[in-house]
C-alpha cells in the first residue's frame, strides 16, 4: 500500500517543484527587500539572492517588492 502511494506522490511532486515556485532572475541588483516578506524563509542570500522552490508556496509576495521586478513565477 505504502509503494501504491509513492507511485501516486512522485508525479504530483515533479508537477509541485514546476509550477508552484517563483524564481529569481540574474537582474537581481541583492537589494534584500524581498527576504523579509516570504512568510515561509524559501529566500536566501547570496551575489543574487535565491528562492527554494522545496519551501516556495507561491504566494508572489516576494515578486510585489522587488523594485527591478527581478521575481516571477516559474
Ligand atoms: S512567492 Fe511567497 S513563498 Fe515563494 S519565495 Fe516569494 S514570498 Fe516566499
Ligand atoms: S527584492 Fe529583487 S533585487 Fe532585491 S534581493 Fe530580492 S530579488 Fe533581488
Amino acid at each position: 500500500m505504502l509503494y501504491i502511494n509513492l507511485l501516486y506522490l512522485q508525479p504530483l511532486t515533479f508537477l509541485k517543484h514546476n509550477i508552484m515556485a517563483y524564481k529569481i532572475s540574474d537582474d537581481c541588483t541583492a537589494c534584500g527587500t524581498c527576504i523579509d516578506e516570504c512568510p515561509v524563509g524559501a529566500i536566501s542570500e547570496g551575489d543574487i539572492y535565491v528562492i527554494d522552490p522545496d519551501l516556495c508556496t507561491d504566494c508572489g509576495a516576494c515578486a510585489e517588492v522587488c523594485p527591478v521586478e527581478a521575481i516571477h513565477p516559474e
